[in-house]
């Protein structure tokens, strides 16, 4: 059997349209993100460049836009159809031929090792659209099958990843895996708003069932939680509430960091579907990635003390970008509101 990696067609190559939305190969590289490189302290897989989930809140547009323009003329081309925010969403980028980059980099020095944690979806999530044509991430987890002593942990908001709930209990059986279901909201409308094309919250609450149900280690990231779009205590209750009710046994949960690649897309949507919160908005992040300390805090130890009496384990959430600011806190306008849990008034 040859072993060679396949020689990879040009970057940026049209795979495929669907309405508005269209698929390029993504330029060739190694398949697996050192922790050297990212400066997290986990190796990473994203199968996708781009994700036509749309959340406002996303802060992965920005490596998306760098990826076309290091791309050449092509690449430009692509990036300059649209506003880099839209073509994070409309212009996925697919690598090719992962399975074989996998197991090519298994036999060298250039992935994790037994011991070592790897995030699939740090960045954009491999259970998107995309998936059901590509099946990219599916291939990594076939690829990923001999590896030992791992710590794997995929993070989506789909519920596409149930698809795979055979592989992901094989992996169990010589790793810990687990998977980190992103939830913000019960409220169907209010995400349709933030997560324009993401999977409903109902959905995303099945599937969450559905790992549990087969014993896959399943739990929730509540993050970001959005300042006074998502935070009110009876919405915050009635979130854990309904997580605790499928079977998952963790949660994670923290307040909205804004990125410089988030910001451009997100405080223009605040201004347009929350108007009376935008002023807040602009003043509170105008100099700082962060909500104020005694926000996060209260937020926090609001969301442990819901996570208890619900039989939840609030987790420490580690798979979080490292790539921000340092944490400068000139500015927060973000004010309690009266119907804010009791720990924020
Ligand atoms: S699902 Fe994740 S990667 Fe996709 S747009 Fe939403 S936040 Fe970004």
């Amino acid at each position: 059997m040859s072993l060679a990696l396949p020689v990879l067609p040009p970057p940026l190559r049209p795979l495929t349209v669907q309405a508005d939305l269209q698929y390029h190969a993504a330029p060739g590289g190694g398949i697996f993100n050192p922790p050297s490189a990212t400066h997290m302290g986990f190796w990473s897989i994203n199968p996708y460049v781009g994700c036509a989930f749309g959340c406002a809140y996303c802060y992965a547009r920005d490596t998306h836009r760098y990826t076309l323009e290091r791309a050449g003329p092509v690449g430009r081309a692509v990036a300059e159809s649209m506003p880099p925010w839209q073509a994070f969403e409309r212009r996925v980028l697919v690598k090719e031929h992962a399975a074989a980059r996998v197991r090519e980099a298994l036999r060298s020095s250039r992935a994790p090792k037994a011991g070592d944690s790897l995030v699939i979806g740090s960045a954009t999530d491999p259970y998107q659209p995309a998936e059901r044509r590509f099946a990219v991430t599916r291939s990594v987890l076939e690829a990923l099958e001999v590896v030992r002593g791992l710590s794997i942990v995929i993070i989506t908001k789909s519920p596409l990843v149930t698809r795979d709930i055979p592989l992901l209990q094989h992996l169990a059986r010589h790793n810990t895996v687990a998977v980190h279901v992103s939830l913000i909201t019960v409220d169907r409308e209010l995400a349709r708003r933030i997560e324009p094309r993401a999977p409903t919250p109902e959905a995303r609450l099945r599937g969450i069932r559905r790992l549990a149900e087969a014993g896959v280690e399943v739990s929730v990231n509540c993050m970001p939680i959005l300042p006074g779009i998502t935070d009110a205590p009876e919405q915050l209750a009635e979130l854990v509430a309904r997580v605790a009710d499928t079977g998952a046994r963790s949660l994670g949960a923290c307040a909205l960091r804004l990125r410089a690649a988030s910001r451009r897309r997100y405080l223009p949507v605040v201004r347009e579907q929350f108007p009376e919160l935008a002023a807040r908005y602009e003043a509170t992040y105008r100099d700082s990635v962060y909500a104020r300390e005694t926000y996060r805090t209260g937020l926090r130890e609001a969301m442990e003390r819901l996570c208890a009496r619900h039989g939840l384990r609030f987790r420490v959430y580690r798979y979080d970008d490292a790539r921000e600011e340092p944490d400068k806190e000139i500015h927060n306008d973000i004010q309690p509101s009266t119907n804010q849990l009791p720990l924020f008034t």
